[in-house]
């Protein structure tokens, strides 16, 4: 067999036009925060369906999840329910505000936080809940603002694979909760290279994340030069974080936003080529995505008992022939500084512990050409057929 490339699990979609977009922020002088940092914001608000919704970017979701925990104003003594089924930046925003997190199980289906679980590790001091949209599968808003609600809970949401989609009739981002948070890390749906999003309907917590985003400077650096007060002068009113977003990054951005909703569909269809291609294979394929439209940020098989290989083979038998996979999650109560840290055990979370052996996420990419589709579908094929 001639031999290809080694296809990655992910690949940015970057086309001329964003290439030109970072040259033209780099020839414009303003190569950090400025106007298209600005006009990234404004559209992004818009394109999530409410110009009234306010975007605070930065350079990163952790850096955005971290901002929403300080603005809300958690802190020591108080509780944070956080699926174990996530990256560590759900917790770690958490850690560093000095409050705890608390683990909870998930859902078999989707792989999304449990509430039932996460109701029985509800007491006086838990504060807070923060949802994460596994994959790109959508948790409805209502169901998380009612259990919010019942609980006197603040609510965070990380998106970090949930852009763009919808949850019931709105778009992730467009929802009630006191923060939603997006990536634009480089595997993410629409990258700026590293980068991230805050999404409020609350002017004084978006105020504050401003504030806090920028060393704690009551000004941000383009009010300051475009404004009729004296550019040198500012107040510290915090001592806040370095986390805002370039201009270089913003005019990425802004590209791949006026793109988003293509690279989407082609992620989409992908997924149907592997929904239709697998169906009479011995593995489980991911909840469809009825009735919302999902991300597809990933494309998560389970190898389970039904197969002739386990899942650790799986991922060496394709990455022998030339295609590349990767693992969400590693849960993080089998972490070393967590598992330590609270006393995690295994078997508080069965789902969780199940899904972990059995989980692979199969490349899934906006750019992805159906030959490099059609190695993927061959390729499972071929490391799944009786020996
Ligand atoms: C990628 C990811 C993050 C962190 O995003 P960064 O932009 O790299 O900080 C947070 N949560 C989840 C679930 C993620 O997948």
């Amino acid at each position: 067999m001639e031999q290809q490339a080694f296809l990655p699990f992910a690949l940015p979609d970057i086309t001329e036009r964003e290439i030109e977009a970072v040259v033209e922020s780099m020839r414009s002088g303003w190569v950090t925060t400025g106007p298209k940092t600005a006009e990234f914001e404004k559209t992004m608000a818009t394109f999530l369906g409410d110009s009234e919704l306010h975007c605070v970017a930065v350079n990163s979701a952790t850096a955005g999840l971290h901002l929403a925990v300080e603005a809300l104003g958690l802190g020591p003594g108080d509780e944070v329910l956080v699926p174990t089924w996530t990256f560590t930046s759900t917790a770690e925003v958490v850690r560093y505000v000095g409050a705890t997190p608390v683990f909870v199980d998930v859902e078999e289906s989707t792989l999304n936080i449990d509430f039932d679980d996460a109701e029985s590790k509800v007491n006086a001091n838990t504060k807070a809940i923060m949802p994460v949209h596994f994959a790109g599968h959508s948790i409805s808003a209502d169901r998380i603002e009612k259990f919010a609600s019942r609980h006197g809970l603040k609510v965070v949401e990380d998106a970090a694979h949930a852009f763009p989609a919808t949850n019931g009739s709105s778009m992730v981002g467009n929802s009630s909760s006191d923060a939603v948070v997006f990536s634009f890390y480089a595997t993410k749906t629409i990258t700026t290279g590293e980068g991230g999003l805050l999404v409020t309907r609350n002017a004084d917590l978006a105020q504050r994340a401003r504030t806090m985003r920028l060393h704690g400077i009551s000004r941000d650096v383009f009010a300051r030069y475009t404004s009729k007060v004296p550019a040198w002068r500012y107040d510290v009113v915090a001592p806040g974080f370095k986390y805002n977003m370039t201009d270089i990054a913003a005019a990425m951005g802004v590209v791949q936003l006026s793109r988003a909703e293509e690279m989407r569909q082609n992620r989409e269809a992908i997924a149907e080529r592997y929904f239709e291609a697998f169906a009479g294979l011995p593995i489980g394929l991911p909840e469809s995505g009825q009735g919302l439209r999902h991300s597809w940020h990933l494309f998560v098989l389970r190898v389970g008992d039904a197969a002739p290989i386990d899942r650790d083979k799986f991922i060496e038998d394709l990455a022998g022939l030339g295609v590349g996979t990767s693992v969400h999650f590693i849960p993080l109560h089998r972490h070393p500084y967590w598992r330590e840290t609270y006393n995690l055990s295994a078997f508080d979370f069965p789902i969780a512990e199940r899904a972990f052996e059995q989980t692979v996420s199969l490349p899934i990419f906006s750019s992805m050409t159906e030959q490099q589709v059609d190695r993927v579908i061959n390729a499972v094929k071929k490391v799944l057929a009786p020996a």
